[in-house]
């Protein structure tokens, strides 16, 4: 498999490569040059095997012989080795729960994955591989913990001073070893500017392998797919709606990705809080991106969603056809609340803020739909937002991992949004 830029200039390269760099040097996002068919036989089979053979078939073709099989494997069986239980709440709305992995967040499929992939092609590279992330939130610590002590890499995250929550903070500036944490006077947009900057910086590549961490690298874009394969391959009947809390948009492109490889679903809903670029262009047919704004949902303050441009290439950039298979919605911060509160009220279910936006987004397209039934995708655990218990005084059940990181010491570098400071800190410490 090949993977083009998704602006055209960059030459196209292998898994391996587009892994290794993370971005194409033309800054456009690496994209798949076929997309795998998985035919209805296969699909039948995923509902007898494990999660971890299904994520194997399913990313197979996207790493062909560039992973030998058995790695490959092994690989996938660690990637998703907790599990992904959907939990029905009502008549029509399930909830696919993505947050029973070592961070509590989704984004600890995509982060395994990618750290297993990039030790084993940086094992005999003899370079050190740095790999740097900008986190709005969930991704700082899904990416510090999937990397933490992997030999020859180094991690350096970038997140926005006083605007991700105590636990997301805790998970990302207490592991130490070879993570290093900057927290920065700005917000999501400034931390993911400064990341692309790095990454682009000749100088730097000139001494390290530098790569990316974002959803912006196939290594973690492309197994989020897999449990849109767990779930959906289970359901019999009409193929359900399916609303994703958006706002970089690499989980949505994830779960389209896999409805254009076979997989069926009816439709998907794009669930935005008050940063509505995307549901603005659907009305408009304008793309114009935006100064983020601050949120309950904080992991989706995001304005100017870096992987929407795989979204429309999956619907070859016409706006029309998008249309058809997607719907996206802006829910403000009072409507998440309000959710939150009738959710656990009508079924004693904890949404956090994230999931909350998402079934808003669910409940209405499905409430002029009887007939149909849907899923939300549960993005994160309610623990790691203090407005759950606020809203609804209580966090649900709660796992045993929260209370071990209350006792450890938060080591951050501060810094304002400058690169030239971030390019001092990389020089000194990293390179
Ligand atoms: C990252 C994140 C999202 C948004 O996912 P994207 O792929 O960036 O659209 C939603 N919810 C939570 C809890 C997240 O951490």
């Amino acid at each position: 498999m090949q993977y083009f830029s998704t602006n055209r200039i960059s030459r196209p390269v292998s898994f391996r490569e587009a892994v290794l760099t993370g971005q194409p040097d033309d800054k456009g996002l690496y994209f798949p040059d076929a997309i795998p068919y998985i035919d209805e036989d296969l699909l039948v089979q995923f509902k007898k095997m494990s999660n971890g053979e299904v994520a194997f078939e399913v990313i197979r073709p996207y790493v062909g012989d560039e992973i030998p099989d058995d790695t490959l494997r092994q690989i996938c069986i660690e990637t998703v080795d907790f599990p992904f239980p959907l939990v029905e709440i009502s008549e029509q709305i399930s909830v696919l729960e993505l947050f029973h992995g070592p961070t509590l967040a989704f984004k600890d499929v995509g982060a395994r994955f990618m750290s297993r992939c990039l030790k084993y092609f940086s094992k005999d590279s003899g370079r050190k591989t740095v790999v740097i992330v900008a986190t709005s939130g969930d991704t700082g610590g899904a990416v510090a913990n999937g990397f933490h002590n992997v030999d020859g890499v180094e991690v350096v995250i970038l997140y926005p001073k006083g605007k991700v929550s105590k636990v997301q903070e805790l998970q990302l500036t207490t592991l130490g070893g070879n993570v290093i944490t900057m927290e920065i006077r700005g917000d999501f947009d400034d931390c993911q500017k400064l990341a692309k900057q790095a990454l682009a910086d000749e100088e730097l590549k000139a001494r390290v392998s530098l790569t990316s961490a974002n959803s912006i690298n196939v290594g973690r874009w492309l197994p989020q797919q897999f449990y849109y394969f767990f779930a959906v391959a289970n359901i019999d009947g009409e193929p359900p709606v399916i609303s994703v809390p958006s706002g970089n948009f690499g989980n949505l492109a994830a779960g389209m990705l896999a409805n254009a490889s076979g997989l069926a679903v009816g439709k998907f809903i794009a669930a935005c809080n008050a940063n509505d670029v995307i549901p603005r262009y659907f009305e408009t047919g304008t793309l114009m991106p935006r100064p983020s704004v601050v949120t309950i949902s904080n992991a989706m303050d995001v304005g100017d969603p870096s992987n929407f441009v795989r979204v429309e290439e999956l619907a070859d950039h016409n706006v029309e056809r998008l249309r058809e298979s997607l719907e996206a919605v802006s829910i403000s911060d009072e409507e998440t609340i309000e959710t939150m509160r009738r959710v656990y009220a009508d079924h004693g279910y904890v949404l956090d803020p994230h999931g909350a936006v998402a079934y808003a987004a669910l409940y209405r397209h499905l409430s002029k739909r009887p007939e149909l039934k849907g899923i939300i995708l549960e993005t994160a655990h309610p623990v790691k937002f203090e407005t759950v218990h606020e809203v609804l005084g209580t966090y649900g059940s709660v796992p045993s991992s929260i209370a071990a990181l209350e006792n450890r010491e938060k080591v951050s570098i501060e810094m304002d949004a400058d690169y030239d400071a971030l390019r001092s800190v990389l020089l000194e410490r990293v390179v």
